[in-house]
């Protein structure tokens, strides 16, 4: 099932813990299994951490943790660029790793290496450039020195639909940061990172400054890390209920905590937009990553003047999409993550045409091997379905219409989720409005993609709590301390 090519290439990727800058087994010798989900072929067989395991990894991170956080900015910085090259020459291996591990097309995966890459080499810059101030009191009795220290060790817990991207959004901020880490990638896609720490200790990051421990018991693992007052920083991306979990653990040794959870993303076409640029940006917001990703257009919100042009131009686009394994020529839609994630797009189209919604393309599960479900349109989604509720991840474009602003605002809002909402218009009035009515911590202006390293990425609502990329994507990992003295003139 895997060509000469995948074969070699899996049997370069490490498939143990890093701990202290040591490949090795579980302390139980406990393994899990790695699935292609386009076959349902074995992968590799991974190392499982335990509970002991994970707080052996943050022994090391504490270990390192002072002289980690001594390191001059400039080298921590040196270190993260030099993985950032290192990363571009081999594209090619992480590309197909993620391919293989998590199903996305071929060029998708590239694009995601450049994505992720950007977050080292944007940190890269950042880590000299954490600044601080020295003021006068309103008094004028007193000088203010404000500084930030690293917050100390975190916990990177990520998800399997970025495995490249996710990793790097969190360990680069966290290193330039001078930060030391236990990450722990979700158990569905472990490879990519594994590959990339190794990355990371071909380019020198010192013994104990990241540590790795896949797992098939995340539960297990994560519960006694958390509750050990050394660690000081939880990062999560996930589900918002996992993250709920999460947070209650934390709330114990009142962690710093960032919260990167579910979205439920609006997507308005006004009756002004540019139709054609619409659908181009529907296609992207929605079936990136097979529509597996949080930032996936969720709720197609038209105008009732254009849903129907919309809807056959959309539609049009769709039924041409050609599905298949990740690594084939072509390819646009790969398959699901699981078996689970077929039933939910199943269950979640049966519910909207039992409610009156039409399918326009597609609607049902490919015949396996491999989890596939084929691109779908659907218009007339009456509301109370669930889809216009739910987390869709699956490649549904789910049609429903408006008649005034206000209720295209007022359904783009009525979600318990706000991380990124889209909108297309030609009005910059508009425009400008929605950008102050709309709940959401990201927009895109005419445009179906919104992530970029520079930006600040992160929700409202329940999709979670602080910002990853950008500046604000290394204050995740700093503390502020401010110093009070007398006016040196005065004394
Ligand atoms: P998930 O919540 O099931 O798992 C995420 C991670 O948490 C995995 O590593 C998993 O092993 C771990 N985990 C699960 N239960 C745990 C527990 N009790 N204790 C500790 N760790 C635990 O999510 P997923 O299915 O991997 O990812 C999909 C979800 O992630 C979607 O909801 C998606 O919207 C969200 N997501 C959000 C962002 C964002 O930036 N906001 C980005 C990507 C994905």
């Amino acid at each position: 099932m895997t060509t000469t090519t995948e074969q070699e290439l899996l049997a370069r990727v490490p498939t143990g813990l890093f701990i202290d800058g040591r490949w090795q087994d579980a302390s139980d010798g406990a393994t899990f299994a790695v699935h292609d989900p386009s076959t349902g072929a074995v992968l590799a067989t991974v190392a499982s951490a335990n509970a002991t395991d994970g707080v052996r990894a943050l022994d090391a991170a504490d270990g390192a943790r002072a002289s980690w956080a001594a390191t001059p900015p400039r080298r921590r910085g040196e270190l993260l660029r030099a993985a950032f090259d290192l990363l571009q020459e081999r594209r090619d291996d992480f590309a197909l790793l993620m391919t293989l591990e998590m199903g996305k097309p071929l060029a998708e995966a590239s694009g995601e290496v450049t994505y992720g890459g950007e977050f080292l080499r944007w940190f890269a810059e950042e880590a000299v450039r954490i600044g601080g101030s020295y003021g006068t009191n309103p008094e004028g009795t007193g000088r203010t020195i404000v500084s930030h220290k690293p917050v100390g060790p975190a916990y990177l817990i990520t998800p399997w639909n970025f495995p490249l991207a996710m990793a790097t959004r969190k360990i680069a901020p966290a290193l330039a940061a001078g930060c030391t880490v236990v990450v722990k990638p979700a158990e569905l896609t472990p490879l990519t990172t594994l590959l990339f720490v190794d990355l990371l200790r071909e380019v020198g990051v010192p013994d104990g400054v990241v540590n790795v421990v896949p797992t098939a018991s995340a539960a297990a693992v994560s519960e006694p890390v958390i509750a050990d007052p050394r660690l000081r920083k939880l990062s999560f991306t996930g589900s918002t209920p996992v993250g709920r979990t999460l947070l209650a653990q934390a709330s114990q040794n009142v962690l710093r905590t960032s919260m990167e959870l579910g979205g439920n993303a609006p997507f308005l076409v006004f009756a002004d937009a540019d139709l054609d640029e619409a659908v181009t940006g529907a296609l992207a917001a929605k079936f990136r990553n097979t529509g597996q990703a949080c930032t996936a257009a969720n709720r197609f919100i038209v105008h009732q003047d254009v849903a129907e042009e919309f809807a056959r131009k959309v539609t049009e686009r769709v039924a041409a999409m050609p599905v298949g394994r990740g690594t084939e020529d072509g390819v646009a839609i790969g398959p699901l993550i699981d078996d689970r994630a077929v039933a939910k797009a199943e269950r979640l189209v049966a519910d909207a045409v039992s409610r009156g919604a039409v399918v326009r393309t597609g609607g049902h599960a490919v015949e396996g091997p491999g989890t596939f479900f084929e691109p779908t349109v659907l218009t007339d989604v009456q509301p109370g379905s669930e889809i216009l509720r739910d987390e869709i991840f699956g490649p549904v474009l789910a049609i429903s219409t408006f008649a005034t602003d206000d209720e295209a605002v007022h359904a783009a809002n009525d979600t318990e989720y706000g991380l990124v909402a889209y909108a297309f218009t030609e009005d910059p009035a508009r425009g400008q409005r929605l950008m102050e009515r709309l709940e959401t911590g990201m927009l895109g202006l005419n445009t179906g993609v919104v992530s970029n390293a520079s930006a600040p990425f992160g929700g409202v609502k329940q999709s979670g709590v602080g910002r990853e990329g950008g500046a604000e994507g290394i204050a995740e990992y700093l503390e502020t301390m401010y110093t009070l003295t007398p006016d040196p003139f005065r004394r």
